[in-house]
């Protein structure tokens, strides 16, 4: 592993900014690094930063940060970038002249920078021992918090089965949890609250009840309405923010608007999914804009799942709303207009080869979501198909069996890398309107070790290591593969049915 450079340390504004330099300038690199104009502009002002490394003409795009809270994918990108810079490992023999490979290491840089502020006023002074060790306590408490939530509705559902009341399952469980927002719960608040909606034998329920609880629970009595894994960082305030300069100040007067009344508990500063108009910049599309719309108004309240049960969802917040005025017209987000327009103009130039939208925790590759419905339409007129669905799944493939490989060296678990999602087979994310308008485009889930922001560093020679050197291994198996299938990124073929259902194919000129 010692041959690629991995700098285990959480970034901050700071931090970011020297890395990025040390990066470029670094007096060892084997390929030039390049520091482009920004993409676009925050509306406080920040720039989405653009480098590049070599002029080939087939361009490999890697983006970080779409979520703030998702610091490994900025810590990824960032680091992938030096490594080939370096000419480490496996890019040893990387060839400018073939590739050129894009890094957007952060598109939402006032999410990030929230998240790393608020993680800088409480880690700032920690050794490396000491971030794993804090890391880890606070994947313990997420996954605490989300066994809580999980339990409570197992509960529910349990109870739904039992008293016949299958059909409004997941009704009733939210329901359950609009109604009990800031309240703790015990086995004693559950009974109750059925009885207000079920007319049912009280002894029956209650042993029911409390038998479920000791079984899920133990001997934990009280479920406290404050998450553990927000608690944690509840000492903060909003001056963890520096006013250094003009979009500093905006960014923290964006940020007070977003807090004021309490609306949010603090701690969830360093957890900042939004960007700081409190728009989540992956449902910030049409679709979703549309679907939670719909929510709202059978629901009123809409609140974020699992551990973040507590923070709503159809006003501007960490979590985030798809659009900044849920009454208002629909708009992309600044940092999403640039993305757009960054990848609109690289396709017109016949350039995209691949896009890689980096996120936070999964350990999974999202592909090519929906399959071409279009066989009618190829037997009245016929269709022109290209090779897009096949191109998706063959780079996948491979990136999948290289993290297979890595995984499988250090852990001796067969199969124990990334795994490809096909779904949603509907759009719901910015993700999935890139996965399905471009011909190579994925959005990779990293840290298999999950709790955004700083479970992924929880462990730093397992889950960490692996993150970075499996994926920069793969990065290299993306390029090999690309050239594999380059031939077909111009290709498209007719294809029509006769009269007697004989198909008939004719090659294409794709681009
Ligand atoms: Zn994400």
């Amino acid at each position: 592993m010692e041959e690629y450079k991995i700098d285990y340390e959480i970034l901050d504004y700071d931090k970011f900014y020297l890395r990025l330099k040390n990066i470029q300038y670094n007096l060892a690199n084997k390929n030039e690094v390049t520091k482009h104009e920004p993409i676009g502009y925050t509306k406080c002002g920040f720039p989405i930063e653009h480098y590049s490394i070599g002029h080939g003409p087939m361009h490999i795009v890697y983006m970080g940060g779409a979520h703030g809270n998702e610091i490994i994918s900025v810590d990824y990108v960032t680091q992938l970038m030096q490594n080939i810079a370096l000419g480490c490992g496996e890019f040893a023999d990387f060839n400018p002249e073939e590739f050129t490979i894009d890094f957007l290491p952060c598109q939402n840089p006032e999410g990030f920078f929230t998240t790393t502020y608020a993680l800088k006023s409480i880690m700032q002074d920690m050794n490396e021992r000491e971030i794993e060790e804090f890391s880890k306590k606070y994947y313990q408490l997420y996954r605490e918090d989300d066994q809580s939530v999980i339990n409570i509705n197992k509960i529910l559902r349990t109870f739904c089965e039992e008293f016949d009341l299958s059909a409004i399952k997941e009704d009733l469980t939210t329901l359950f949890w609009q109604k009990s927002i800031n309240k703790d719960i015990t086995s004693n608040y559950i009974i109750s609250f059925l009885l207000i909606f079920f007319h049912l034998d009280e002894t029956k329920l209650s042993k029911f009840i409390n038998n479920k609880w000791q079984e899920l629970f133990k001997d934990k009595k009280v479920i406290s309405h404050l998450k553990k894994h927000q608690e944690i960082f509840n000492n903060l305030t909003l001056d963890c923010i520096p006013l250094i300069d003009e979009k500093h100040h905006k960014l923290k007067e964006a940020l007070s608007k977003i807090y004021q009344d309490n609306k949010f508990p603090i701690g969830t500063l360093a957890n900042f999914f939004s960007n700081a108009s409190g728009v989540n910049l992956n449902d910030n599309n049409e679709y979703y804009f549309q679907e939670l719309k719909k929510k709202i108004r059978v629901e009123k309240d809409v609140y974020a799942n699992f551990r973040d049960n507590n923070l709503l969802k159809n006003i501007p917040g960490p979590v985030g709303v798809p659009n900044e005025d849920m009454d208002g017209e629909f708009q992309y987000a600044e940092e999403n207009q640039a993305l757009l327009s960054f990848l609109a103009k690289q396709d017109n130039n016949n350039e995209n080869y691949a896009f890689i939208n980096c996120h936070g925790t999964g350990g999974v590759l999202y592909i090519y979501p929906v399959v071409d419905d279009d066989l009618e339409e190829a037997h009245t007129n016929g269709v022109t198909r290209d090779f897009k669905f096949y191109i998706n799944g063959r780079l996948a493939n491979d990136y999948i069996k290289k993290t297979d490989e890595i995984y499988e060296k250090i852990t001796k678990k067969p199969s124990s890398g990334y795994k490809t999602v096909g779904f949603p087979s509907r759009i719901t994310g910015v993700g999935d309107v890139l996965r399905k308008k471009y011909i190579a485009s994925f959005l990779l889930e990293l840290s298999k070790m999950g709790g955004n922001p700083i479970a992924p560093y929880g462990d730093k020679n397992v889950n960490y290591y692996l993150t970075m050197t499996a994926n920069m291994q793969a990065a290299k198996q993306l390029m090999e593969t690309i050239k594999e299938v380059a031939h077909l990124y111009d290709t498209s073929y007719f294809m029509y049915y006769d009269s007697l259902g004989n198909v008939h194919y004719e090659p294409r000129k794709r681009r």
